[in-house]
């Protein structure tokens, strides 16, 4: 079976909307199989999202990651991380569509309430980054 890893972002818990963006995720089929709640340093924001350093939002991106707790949680299921990133919706909640986390609990493009892995290699690589001791079956 494949895991994806999920961040709901600092906008989304400040809405308290933890429990309705988890609620999608098991409605979906997708099963909780690790999950934490922290707060990201500036060392880590800038690590997790390494591969956009060079890009003009960078700056914006970390700010808003630093900007209070996220949850972090490995998904399960089949087809797992092309299903969470259906559920999450487009990137810019203008859009996403209708009835997707995106389109319900965006803010703004950079404020787009989570994050999902985009591919096997970026999932696995999420997870060891979150989850270092691993995961239980
Ligand atoms: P995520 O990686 O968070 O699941 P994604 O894969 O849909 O989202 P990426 O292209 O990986 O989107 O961008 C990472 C994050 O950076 C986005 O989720 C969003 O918060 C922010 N972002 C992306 N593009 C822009 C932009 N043009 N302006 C501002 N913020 C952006
Ligand atoms: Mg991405």
């Amino acid at each position: 079976v494949e895991r994806t890893l999920s961040i709901i972002k600092p906008n989304a818990v400040a809405k308290n909307a933890i429990g309705a963006i988890l609620s999608r995720f098991e409605q979906a089929g997708l099963r909780i199989v690790a999950a934490r709640m922290l707060h990201l340093s500036r060392e880590q924001a800038t690590a997790f999202y390494a591969v956009h350093r060079e890009r003009p939002f960078f700056a914006e991106l970390v700010e808003f990651m630093t900007s209070g707790p996220v949850t972090v949680q490995v998904l399960e299921g089949e087809g797992a991380i092309a299903l969470h990133r259906e559920v999450m919706g487009a990137t810019d909640p203008a859009k996403a569509a209708p009835g997707t986390i995106r389109a319900d609990f965006a803010d703004s493009l950079t404020e787009n309430a989570v994050h999902g892995s985009d591919s096997a290699e970026t999932a696995a690589a999420e997870i060891a980054f979150f989850f270092p001791e691993g995961v239980c079956e």
